[in-house]
């Protein structure tokens, strides 16, 4: 039985989910949207890059040009927000209070910048890292998935090094989950987040 009603969040802090690009976050924040949206609202960001093919405004990202984002910035509408190679990115405050006003718990996807600073302002939330099986692997798929042109995926595999380097860090995520098998992690994932408390930390 997997109605969504049997599925009961305990847990009320925003889930903060990050990973390298190609590492299969999209998808699985997804499957998580298609199943759980009684319970789970996923955040967009704010961005300045350039949509991907089948990307949406308002479901995967809000699109700005870049005088918005700095307006929104500089007003302080941001939770968090960072460059990523050479783009801009931030969470909104009034997309996460809506989300958590229907009374759903957001669903976050930030890199570790952004994860950074909800830590330091003590922002309470669960941080979930979907790493990659191996770097070989995300390049296959970041070539794979051709949006993106050789030094962008050249960049993109530097600071998924760096992200994954930084995931080890002791205590710095409450779930690391090694994304070799898309059902498998999906479960996982699941599990985690509906079931049992497997975190160091107390809310
Ligand atoms: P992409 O361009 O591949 O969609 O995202 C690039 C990176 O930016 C990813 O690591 C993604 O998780 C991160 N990102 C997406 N939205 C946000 C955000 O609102 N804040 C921060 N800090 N990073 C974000």
């Amino acid at each position: 039985v997997d109605s969504e009603e049997t599925m009961i969040l305990k847990d009320r802090r925003p889930i903060v989910i990050s990973g390298p690009s190609g590492v299969g976050k999209g998808t699985l924040v997804t499957m998580l949207m298609d199943k759980h949206a009684k319970v789970l609202g996923k955040k967009a960001s704010h961005t300045t890059r350039q949509p991907r093919e089948g990307e949406v405004h308002g479901q995967h990202y809000f699109f700005v040009k870049k005088e918005e984002y700095d307006i929104m910035r500089d007003g302080d509408q941001f939770i968090e927000y960072n460059n990523f190679n050479g783009n801009d990115y931030g969470t909104s405050k009034k997309v996460v209070e809506g989300i958590i006003a229907s009374g759903k718990i957001p669903v976050m996807e930030m890199d570790m910048h952004g994860i950074q600073q909800l830590k330091d302002n003590g922002y309470p939330a669960r941080f979930i890292f979907i790493a990659p099986p191996e770097l070989t692997e995300l390049q296959r798929r970041l070539q794979g998935r051709g949006s993106d042109d050789e030094a962008t995926i050249e960049k993109r595999l530097e600071i998924a090094q760096r992200e994954l380097e930084q995931a080890k860090t002791e205590g710095f995520h409450d779930k690391i989950l090694v994304n070799d098998d898309l059902a498998t992690t999906y479960k996982q994932l699941e599990n985690y987040i509906f079931g049992i408390e497997e975190t160091d930390e107390e809310p």
